[in-house]
């Protein structure tokens, strides 16, 4: 049997292992230097309240993708969750993500669907024809008022940089709605794994022929004992930060335990400059078909990703962009190796976005040894 490495046991690495693996043609080393598996998305009970804890921070599986959906059926069973986040500024609570009641709550109004996108549209800045950056985005769409109530601190405390530095893509994963919809996402699909995202990571891992080292670092000589490498970790890290350390943005979370429900919401935003954290996740509410009198809480603070901290969102502006296009060139060079998953790729990626692209990775291999290929170094481009 070939014998392939898979550094990484995230959702990226747990896909390959699991959909390599039951070929029953392959055997699969899977690294990861943590003492758990599931990678950021790693969930455990808490030992003083029995509350599921998202250790890494709030995931809400969500997704349009019925491949996806059906696919991560397979390992646990997903329960209702619908994904209601709130927002306190200046000493207000309103609804998110800018829905009609956000909208008429913040100005006082009335507004049905047609007044309020009017409304919108005249205190929407039309001078910016088409925007490049974050605070153009807002500005163009939501105006003054709402940008700075809700975007300007948040992005300021979540980036560390103002809205003016940052692309207009970042915004535009967050949706302004004209109904009273209330739903942070619009995928088709969101749910909450019963038994925690690690215990779906478990089950994919626990296939014949992989085999998990935890605690194991990965190292680029070691490559050569497989027939083929699946890196998931940092690709700057792989190249032993030739060309500079990429930038990455890190959480701190600061437990409490209480007794009783602590804000009655999974999610609370809080978009004031002067508030240090950027969140408030109280993890019980996570799992909402479990009764607990305790309660945790994580008071989230972000700030830039230092070189022994956990990497979270990649920064990805000209100069990390201009970085990252030098690994590129390095990784394409590499001759069994292909670079996978948020870290490998060096992009912002939701779970769901994370398995299609892992399957891919997986349908891609398989397919280019049925043929005698060899998988390139991306199947995705980082760049694209
Ligand atoms: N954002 C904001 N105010 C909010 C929530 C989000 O300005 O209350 C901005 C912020 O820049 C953030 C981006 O929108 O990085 C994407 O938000 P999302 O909630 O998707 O971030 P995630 O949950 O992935 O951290």
């Amino acid at each position: 049997m070939k014998k392939i490495a898979i550094v990484g046991a995230g959702f990226s690495g747990a896909v390959i292992a699991h959909e390599l693996g039951r070929t029953g043609n392959y055997d699969i080393d899977v690294f990861d230097t943590r003492a758990h598996v599931a990678g950021n998305c790693h969930t455990e009970r808490d030992a003083e309240t029995e509350v599921m804890l998202h250790v890494y921070g709030p995931h809400i599986f969500h997704t349009s993708n019925e491949k996806v959906w059906k696919y991560v059926q397979g390992f646990d069973e997903f329960m209702p969750f619908t994904n209601r986040v709130k927002a306190v500024t200046k000493g207000r609570v309103f609804s998110l993500p800018v829905n009609l009641l956000t909208i008429n709550q913040f100005f006082g109004k009335t507004f049905n669907p047609r007044e309020a996108e009017a409304f919108l549209a005249s205190i929407g800045d039309k001078s910016i024809e088409s925007p490049q950056t974050f605070e153009e985005q807002a500005l163009r769409f939501v105006g003054k008022e709402l940008y700075e109530a809700f975007f300007k601190g948040y992005t300021i405390k979540q980036w560390g940089m103002h809205p003016s530095e940052l692309p207009a893509s970042i915004l535009k994963r967050l949706p302004v709605r004209f109904n009273y919809d209330d739903n942070y996402y619009a995928s088709k699909y969101q749910g909450m794994p019963r038994h925690g995202y690690t215990h779906i990571v478990e089950k994919m891992l626990d296939t014949p022929n992989v085999k998990v080292h935890l605690q194991t670092s990965f190292d680029r000589s070691m490559g050569e004992d497989y027939a083929h490498v699946f890196y998931s970790g940092p690709i700057d890290a792989w190249f032993g930060h030739c060309e500079g350390r990429l930038g990455y943005r890190t959480l701190d979370f600061a437990a409490e335990r209480h007794h009783g429900d602590y804000q009655g919401n999974p999610v609370i935003n809080y978009g004031d400059e002067d508030v240090p954290w950027t969140r408030i996740s109280e993890h019980k509410h996570f799992s909402p078909w479990e009764t607990h009198e305790k309660t945790v809480i994580f008071k989230e603070y972000s700030r830039y990703c230092e070189e022994t901290d956990t990497p979270y969102y990649p920064i990805r502006m000209a100069k990390e962009k201009s970085q990252l296009k030098n690994y590129i060139g390095l990784a394409q060079d590499e001759k069994n190796v292909s670079f996978v998953g948020r870290l490998g790729t060096y992009r912002y990626l939701d779970m769901h976005v994370t398995i299609a692209e892992a399957l891919e990775v997986a349908e891609k291999f398989l397919a280019c040894e049925a043929i005698g290929d060899r998988l390139p170094a991306f199947v995705v481009d980082p760049l694209g």
